[in-house]
């Protein structure tokens, strides 16, 4: 990190010169956040392309470039229509908004048991059929794919996804070590949420066995996606996470609701009619006890990162914008500040306020 100059030339950054150490007082120019896991932000939602367009129109603001939309588990024929209108928006991106990569699908092939709060009508065993279909409709544009590697046939769908360019991340899972190699085997290279959904350590006659999260964090073939409020992960293990995986195997991700972005106290409704309130996170309207998700977006990530996780800035960088980019196979032309790479910037203030945000060298947000 130093103070200095960026130039853009042709959507590219064509030049960066140091001039000196770091100011306090000076600006933050981080190359632009990339959510890989975020299910709404604003009033729209990841359901279809509409949401998708509507989040990626609504997120400029708090410095997001890049997003990959996020399904979980559906239908088959809602998942199909999902990846479907995402390709559409992705291969004809508008340049004035955050650039749709392609969607993120967190599901349908998730363990019962784990699967948090998906329907549990709609979480099933892999199926290749299925599978295919969603990658043909996808076209080169369905990023990731969550799968818990214990149910039936996930060794083969992991298989499949992998080969054809999509990110397996392996979460809603109670797998055992055996079986998350085996996942790793087949393809998977990353995690879902850590933490969340992971059962805890056993004991056995006073002795701790190591949990799956345990197993993962410290398994370097994995990258490890994190929620960092602070709540869906309290802050030590994000401390432990940063010292047993490092930032290098981190990927910072807010995993949001729609809701997320509004002001704080904002009240908003959930899919099944009851009202949720935005604080830290979402939570129920009439139950504030109650935690409903997440309402983070990537520049709060960001502040998280450097002021209550006790990351530096290049590491918080690396998190929010540099490890999603590689995670949804965009780090060869984006995700840092390097010449020749693409023009995609935030700039924070000394107080965390975004205060520009260019897409491809274009801003599409100034304050
Ligand atoms: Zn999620």
């Amino acid at each position: 990190m130093f103070f200095g100059a960026l130039s853009v030339a042709d959507k590219r950054i064509a030049h960066i010169e140091k001039q000196g150490e770091t100011r306090p007082d000076a600006n933050w120019i981080t190359p632009g956040f990339i959510d890989v896991h975020t299910h709404g932000i604003g009033p729209y939602t990841a359901v279809s392309g509409e949401g998708a367009k509507g989040m990626a129109t609504f997120a400029p603001p708090t410095g997001l470039t890049g997003v990959c939309p996020t399904l979980a588990a559906e239908s088959p024929e809602r998942l199909l229509a999902f990846v479907k209108e995402v390709a559409e928006l992705a291969k004809s991106p508008d340049p004035n908004i955050t650039k749709i990569i392609g969607s993120h699908l967190e599901g349908p092939f998730i363990d019962y048991t784990h699967r948090g709060g998906m329907d549990k009508r709609l979480v099933r065993g892999a199926d290749m059929a299925e599978a295919r279909r969603l990658l043909e409709a996808a076209d080169g544009t369905l990023k990731l794919m969550t799968v818990s590697p214990e149910v039936d046939g996930a060794e083969s769908v992991i298989n499949l996804m992998s080969r054809a360019g999509v990110t397996v991340s392996m979460g809603h899972t109670g797998c055992s070590k055996e079986q998350k190699d085996m996942a790793v085997a087949a393809g998977a290279t990353q995690v879902c949420h850590l933490f969340d959904t992971f059962d805890g350590r056993l004991v056995e006659h006073g002795v701790s066995k190591p949990c799956l999260a345990d197993c993962v964090l410290i398994d370097d073939r994995l990258q490890k996606e994190i929620i960092c409020d602070g709540i869906h992960v309290p802050q030590e293990l994000v401390t432990l996470a940063h010292r047993a995986a490092g930032a290098v195997h981190l990927i910072a991700i807010t995993d949001s609701l729609a809701g997320a972005g509004l002001p704080p106290g904002s009240t908003f409704p959930m899919a099944d009619g009851r009202m949720m309130v935005m604080t830290d996170v979402a939570r129920l309207a009439d139950n504030p006890e109650s935690i409903v998700g997440s309402c983070l977006t990537m520049d709060k990530v960001f502040r998280n990162l450097i002021t209550r996780f006790g990351f530096t800035p290049v590491e918080a960088a690396k998190m929010a914008a540099t490890n999603p980019a590689k995670s949804c196979h965009e780090g060869h032309v984006r995700g840092s500040l390097k010449v020749g790479l693409f023009a995609d910037i935030a700039i924070i203030s000394p107080e965390f306020d975004v205060q520009e945000t260019i897409l491809e060298g274009n801003t599409i947000y100034a304050r």
